[in-house]
């Protein structure tokens, strides 16, 4: 590991390098900020040039603008700065004579808030050169805190400012309190021969093609190493967001090469197997749901692992799609495992799968952390042992002792509750390592190609038909009695309702609070009526009982915190109602719906505002009230609250490596990348070893997903 880990923290060694014996405090702040090499400097761009004049003699020093000089000292006035609370600092002037020519003009540098030790330095000197802005004060020029070039320069050095053109000054932003300044001193510090060295990853072609210049030439045209017309700096910088988008690409396209290198045996199922999947239901599956059947089982009969998103809304009927392929591949002598996020989801799927596969004779068991002792040494063995076909559970599954005798598949429902790790540890439970990931979050387009880029993707658009839509309405303080009375017919129609409180990430204990909380005030609305609470933390047995008694209609009102334990399926709830709704995000908000109007009776979902929500709020809560399309919606929200936000941050443990490239606003480069990449990927497979070679452990070909 390199220094960052050791407890003195040590700034990197190529940064620190350039500083020779002593390097300055700032670095590690700088490293703090994720700038460990000299490449992450070349990254930092300055916003504005200053026009640095060439040295000239003080007769050319003009009130108002920037000048350069060199001059002798030949006279220091010290006074201590009585105003600052330490007293040791001090402020002086220091009058300079023209050492350009003869001509015995003089200067004043005034400097405040000197430390002793820049004093004695400036007073030790003969010479300085100096750069700042000339004023006026008392008729004289002087100029205020110049910047010292040098302290007793060389020969050389003054000849080659006295020849030079006027140049430009790159000013650069603050980064984590590290200043502008010394932002531009360590970049100025960057040799010249590593600037000359900087490598081109992208094929020349490819930026001929699009018009783009080198990676090279695009850092030094913005670091203003050389001259460079506006319309070359943009191209510089449209090149680097390509660049950042190309090289991204690359990685997702190394790992799925990676993937597909691992050779292994086709399952092959036939056409006549298939249609008996397709028709295990009691109702007929939709043309989306039959696709996605059909792209799996194409997918088993290749020599490599498959690697599959399915993405669809709520309802969409992606697990039935789970259910269709699990009885495949058991009649095909493989095992199938699907995990879920939480215990009562798991438990709800175990149903589904148990429901169709029994009476087909394929085994179904649930495993939990609730499975223990002789029980589960009992499930251990009989899975071990091939006898049961079909596992379905939480993270329990991925324990090490829980082995499979012929796994063919592993299903992970919204991947994103989960690690990567965890993911990994299941799918190697398998020889196969098929994995088949679900999602209810719609993806943008933008969004699934850079972070999902190298998987394939299913997409489930059609609900199944009878569904009678849902309404959604904002509720306000006017409109809340209202609300309560709806909510009131519904209940005594024989219908249900979740109310959604949002979770508090802060804590655990705030959040139960807020729930109980909510629960008492929904407990005086309706006195009546049986409500009870469930939330995330509360222990498995009792959550379970609660679900238990919603399904069974012993309870009418169910209000939850976590998104996921809302997860449950529940056709005959019909009502929705989330409190505080602006603090979720939109696609949190449209999942949240989806889980309401899944009967044959329509759904009506209420987002509950008070008083102090902000109008920019409001705005984003009738995307919700007027959309129904999840795609539309995962647009906006991917606007509002960029891409971070909405897959979670904790889905990749690595995130996105791009610097200035933003697929929100720069989508088009986006696809040329991609495009790019693809085609180069296919084409050449010299760059895809030397691809392979170059990224294969990086955090985004070793992590993600
Ligand atoms: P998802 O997992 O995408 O949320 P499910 O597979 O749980 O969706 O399906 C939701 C409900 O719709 C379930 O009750 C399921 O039985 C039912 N369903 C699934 N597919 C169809 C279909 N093609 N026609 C009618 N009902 C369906
Ligand atoms: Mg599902």
């Amino acid at each position: 590991m390199n220094q960052s880990t050791s407890s003195k923290k040590e700034p990197s060694t190529e940064l620190s390098k350039l500083f020779g014996r002593k390097p300055p405090r700032f670095l590690s702040q700088l490293e703090n900020a994720g700038i460990k090499k000299i490449e992450d400097l070349l990254w930092i761009f300055p916003y504005r040039f200053e026009v640095v004049p060439r040295l000239n003699s003080f007769a050319f020093a003009s009130p108002g603008s920037k000048f350069i000089g060199v001059g002798k000292i030949y006279h220091v006035d010290k006074k201590p700065n009585r105003g600052f609370r330490k007293g040791n600092l001090s402020n002086a002037t220091i009058r300079v004579l023209d050492q350009f020519n003869q001509d015995q003009n003089t200067l004043d540098l005034q400097f405040f808030n000197l430390y002793p030790s820049q004093l004695t330095k400036l007073a030790e000197a003969q010479i300085i050169l100096f750069y700042g802005e000339v004023g006026l004060f008392n008729g004289r020029k002087q100029i205020v805190n110049p910047e010292i070039i040098a302290s007793d320069p060389t020969e050389e050095e003054i000849h080659f400012l006295k020849n030079r053109a006027e140049s430009l000054k790159p000013i650069y932003p603050t980064l984590n309190k590290v200043k502008p300044e010394q932002i531009r001193q360590v970049i100025s510090l960057i040799p010249e021969q590593y600037w000359d060295q900087i490598p081109e990853l992208v094929p020349s072609h490819l930026l001929t093609k699009r018009n783009l210049l080198g990676y090279k030439d695009s850092l030094k045209i913005l670091h203003a190493m050389v001259d460079a017309t506006q319309e070359e700096k943009t191209r510089a910088r449209d090149t680097l967001i390509y660049f950042e988008f190309f090289i991204e690409q690359i990685k997702l396209l190394v790992r799925r090469s990676i993937i597909r290198s691992k050779k292994i045996k086709p399952i092959k199922i036939s056409q006549e197997q298939i249609e008996k999947g397709l028709n295990l239901f009691p109702f007929k599956l939709t043309d989306d749901q039959n696709k996605v059947i059909h792209e799996i089982c194409t997918d088993l009969d290749r020599n490599y692992s498959m690697m599959r998103l399915v993405q669809g809304d709520v309802g969409s009927g992606k697990t039935a799609v789970a259910i269709a392929i699990a009885y495949l591949l058991a009649r095909n002598g493989y095992q199938f495992a699907y995990m879920c996020p939480t215990e009562s989801l798991a438990q709800q799927h175990m149903e589904s799968f148990h429901q169709i596969l029994e009476p087909l004779g394929i085994k179904c068991q649930l495993i939990t952390g609730q499975l223990k002792g002789k029980k589960r040494n009992e499930f251990l063995e009989r899975l071990q042992v091939g006898e049961i076909s079909v596992a379905i559970g939480t993270h329990a599954l991925i324990v090490d002792d829980v082995k499979f005798k012929n796994l063919g598949m592993t299903v992970i429902d919204e991947q994103h509750k989960f690690g990567v790790e965890q993911r990994l540890k299941l799918t190697a439970k398998s020889k196969t390592e098929h994995c088949l990931i679900m999602t209810a979050t719609p993806i943008p387009r933008s969004l699934s190609l850079s972070f999902y880029g190298d998987l394939d993707l299913s997409i489930i658009k059609s609900m199944p038909a009878q569904r009678k839509g849902i309404k959604s309405r904002i509720v306000t303080g006017e409109t809340f009695s209202q609300f309560l009375s709806f909510l009131k017919t519904r209940i005594e129609m024989g219908e249900q309702a979740f109310i959604v409180v949002p979770a508090i990430e802060e804590s655990e204990a705030m959040d139960m609070t807020n729930l109980n909380q909510s629960l008492e005030r929904f407990a005086q609305y309706f006195p009546d009526l049986k409500l009870a609470g469930l939330h995330g933390k509360m222990k498995s047995d009792e959550k379970s009982e609660i679900v238990r008694r919603f399904t069974t209609k012993e309870i009418q009102i169910l209000i939850a915190t976590s998104v996921v334990e809302v997860g449950i399926n529940i056709p005959n709830a019909s009502v929705m109602a989330v409190l505080n709704p602006e603090r979720f995000g939109l696609s949190s908000l449209h999942q949240l719906r989806g889980r309401v109007g899944r009967g044959d009776r329509p759904g009506f979902f209420f987002m509950v505002v008070d008083k102090k929500i902000s109008q920019d709020s409001l705005e984003r809560l009738k995307i919700i009230e007027e959309t129904t399309d999840g795609f539309n919606i995962a647009e906006s929200d991917l606007e509002i609250r960029g891409e971070g936000d909405l897959l979670g941050r904790e889905q990749s443990g690595v995130g996105n490596q791009r610097r200035i490239a933003n697929i929100v606003e720069h989508s088009s480069f986006l696809e040329m990348a991609r495009e790019d990449a693809t085609q180069l990927f296919e084409t050449n497979q010299q760059f895809v070893q030397s691809s392979v070679q170059q990224y294969i452990n990086d955090p985004l070909v070793r992590l993600t997903i």
